[in-house]
C-alpha cells in the first residue's frame, strides 16, 4: 500500500513528467476488478477527461491527486501508477489508462482494492481526502510538538502505539508500513500503551515520526514499494518483510514478526521491549 512517502514521490514524479501534457485517449476497465471504485459512472470518464491538460499533481496523506484544471483524478492508496514511454510494454492489468499527447501512457492498476475518483480539483467529497487536506502533514511546519502533544492528549491512554499512530487518520498517510521503522527508531514496541510512555519516549516518538517520514520521502519512498517508473524506492527499510531474516540493524538480535491489530508488526524485542521502564 502507498503511504505518505510514496504518495509524495508519485506526486512529484507525476508533476515533473506530465504538467503541461494533454490527455488524448482514455481507457476504462480493461481488466475488470471487483474492488476498483470509481466515482459515478466510469463510462463517463473518457468524455470528462479527454482533451484536458495536466496542471499539477499533489499528495494528500497516502492519496495522489492529478489535477486537470478545474477537475481532478484522485487515486486511493491501493492504486499503483505507472508511466510508460511511447512504444514500451504496458502493464498487463489496469483499470484506467490515460494516453498523453507525447504518446506516453499513465496506467492505473488496483491492487487489492482502490479508488479512482473523478471530482472537482481540490474539493473531492471523500473523508480521507478531506482529513488529509485539512490536517497538517507530518512533514510540514504545522506538525510541531504542540500539535503532536494535542493528538496524544486527545487519544485514550490505553491505546497502543500502533493504534495511536496508524488508525483513525490521526496522521494522514501514516499506515502499517512506515510504522515499523518509525517505532524502531524511537525504540518503542507497537504494543506499548500511550499511558506507559514517559516524556522521553514521546520526545523520541515525535522526533522519529518527523525524521523517518522525511528520510523515506527524500529517498523516493520505501524499497518495498514501486515508483512511477516501476523502480523500488530508495529508502532501505530497516524492519519489513524484506529484512525479517536479518538481525536487528542496531543490536544484532533476532527480529520478530507478529500479527497485531490487523496486520503484521516487526520489532526487535531487545531494542523495543514490551515492558518499558516505568516513567519517572
Ligand atoms: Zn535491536
Amino acid at each position: 500500500m502507498l503511504e505518505l512517502p510514496e504518495a509524495g514521490t508519485l506526486a512529484r514524479q507525476l508533476g515533473a513528467a506530465l504538467t503541461g501534457r494533454r490527455i488524448v485517449g482514455v481507457g476504462v476497465g480493461a481488466s475488470p476488478h471487483k474492488f476498483a471504485f470509481f466515482s459515478g459512472d466510469p463510462g463517463e470518464y473518457p468524455g470528462a477527461l479527454s482533451g484536458r491538460e495536466v496542471t499539477a499533481a499533489r499528495a494528500h496523506g497516502g492519496l495522489v491527486e492529478l489535477v486537470l484544471g478545474q477537475t481532478s483524478l484522485l487515486f486511493g492508496d491501493g492504486v499503483g501508477l505507472r508511466l510508460v514511454a511511447a512504444g514500451n510494454a504496458v502493464p498487463g492489468k489496469h483499470q484506467l489508462a490515460l494516453e498523453l499527447d507525447d504518446g506516453s501512457g499513465l496506467f492505473c492498476s488496483v491492487q487489492m482494492y482502490g479508488g479512482l475518483w473523478l471530482g472537482p480539483a481540490g474539493d473531492h467529497d471523500n473523508p480521507y481526502y478531506r482529513m488529509a487536506r485539512d490536517r497538517p502533514s507530518p512533514l510540514a511546519e504545522g506538525f510541531d510538538r504542540a500539535y503532536f502533544d494535542d493528538l496524544v492528549a486527545a487519544a485514550r491512554p490505553s491505546l497502543s502505539a500502533k493504534a495511536f499512530l496508524a488508525t483513525e487518520q490521526r496522521v494522514p498517510g501514516l499506515g502499517n508500513g512506515v510504522l515499523q521503522d518509525l517505532l524502531f527508531q524511537a525504540r518503542i514496541n507497537p504494543r506499548n500503551r500511550l499511558s506507559e510512555l514517559g516524556e522521553d519516549h514521546l520526545d523520541d516518538l515525535f522526533a522519529s515520526l518527523r525524521a523517518t517520514l522525511a528520510e523515506m520521502t527524500d529517498a523516493g519512498g520505501r524499497d518495498t514499494e514501486k515508483d512511477l517508473y516501476g523502480h523500488p524506492g530508495g529508502y532501505r527499510t530497516r524492519l519489513s518483510a524484506r529484512t525479517l531474516a536479518l538481525p536487528c540493524p542496531r543490536c544484532g538480535a533476532g527480529v520478530r514478526r507478529e500479527s497485531f491489530l490487523g496486520g503484521n508488526v516487526y520489532f526487535c524485542p531487545a531494542c523495543q521491549p514490551v515492558r518499558l521502564a516505568v516513567p519517572a
